[in-house]
């Protein structure tokens, strides 16, 4: 039974995946996207032919949440050990992308970083980066019914099922989280880093990714040790002081009405300390979720 539910589910992620991320746009993509970005299973659908027209699938989005839904509902209680699901939330450059490191390998959990899901999207140039693309940078917010769909299909994929996954960047607004919550899923624990504004800016601008091993640096607190690193080092088009400074608005704009969802499951942390003390504590807070679970 469970093995047609995920044949049923597969065949319609298809489908769904081939509408998102139709190739059919042409130009160059402008936002740089480091080569480990392509991690999410979304790129290798990229060159899928279209199925669905765009316009249909942004009209049916209410028929896809609750498909997804169900389906959702269906495959979970029979797995033998509840797969935890958490989502991380803080403001750009508060250390999610380094402690979700550490949580996807403690916790065998799927990452899914919106922010890099979208990035692929424009690198691939499909429908869904086409759209993003011009949100992205000028720092501000994708469309909500753009970033749902996105999210919503990739949380019902077999391996989030079984394994889990850990939500990096998403709810970023009210509406998200509503809609997070009206297919069903739901996390076990909302992790919130706190870092104080002055010092994001300054952490956003100094830092670089290498595109080869995926590796964030940071020009001041964390440079390279070799040349060779230094010099394919990137810089994403959005972290800039300006740029971070919409990023920032649109975050506090958001952050207490997203905060208000979860207030049963938040752990707020200390974003500001080492990030093996940052470790420490993320560790604390979800074992003890878990716990509770
Ligand atoms: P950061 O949070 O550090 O600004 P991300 O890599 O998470 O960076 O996101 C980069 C950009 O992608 C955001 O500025 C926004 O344009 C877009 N984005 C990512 N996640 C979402 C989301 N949940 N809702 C809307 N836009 C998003």
């Amino acid at each position: 039974m469970i093995a047609l539910k995920l044949l049923q589910l597969s065949l319609f992620i298809t489908t769904v995946h081939s509408a998102f991320f139709s190739n059919s746009i042409s130009g160059s993509a402008r936002v740089v996207v480091p080569k480990f970005e392509n991690s999410f299973g979304i790129t290798s659908h990229m060159n899928e032919k279209k199925q669905l027209r765009e316009t249909e699938l942004f009209f049916n989005m209410d028929k896809l949440s609750h498909k997804l839904s169900q389906l959702h509902q269906s495959a979970s209680p029979e797995s033998d050990e509840k797969p935890y699901r958490i989502i991380i939330a803080g403001a750009p450059a508060s250390g999610k992308g380094t402690q979700c490191e550490l949580i996807k390998n403690n916790y065998g959990v799927v990452h899914l970083s919106t922010g890099d899901m979208l990035r692929a999207a424009v690198a691939d140039e499909t429908e869904v980066g086409k759209i993003a693309q011009e949100y992205m940078n000028s720092g501000k917010l994708v469309p909500d019914d753009v970033i749902i769909g996105v999210v919503a299909e990739r949380l019902n994929q077999p391996d989030c099922l079984e394994k889990g996954w850990l939500l990096d960047g998403f709810p970023r607004t009210r509406a998200q989280a509503d809609a997070l919550a009206s297919t069903g899923v739901s996390a076990d624990c909302f992790l919130f880093l706190d870092v104080p504004d002055e010092l994001l800016v300054e952490r956003v601008v100094g830092r670089r990714t290498d595109p080869e091993t995926g590796k964030i640096y940071h020009m001041k607190f964390s440079p390279p040790d070799s040349e060779e690193v230094n010099a394919r080092l990137i810089q994403r088009t959005d972290d800039t002081e300006e740029k971070v400074k919409v990023r920032l608005q649109q975050f506090h704009d958001n952050v207490d009405s997203v905060k208000g969802c979860y207030g049963d499951i938040m752990v707020e942390l200390d974003g500001n300390m080492a990030v093996t003390s940052v470790a420490d504590k993320v560790k604390d807070a979800l074992e003890k979720c878990r716990a509770a679970v």
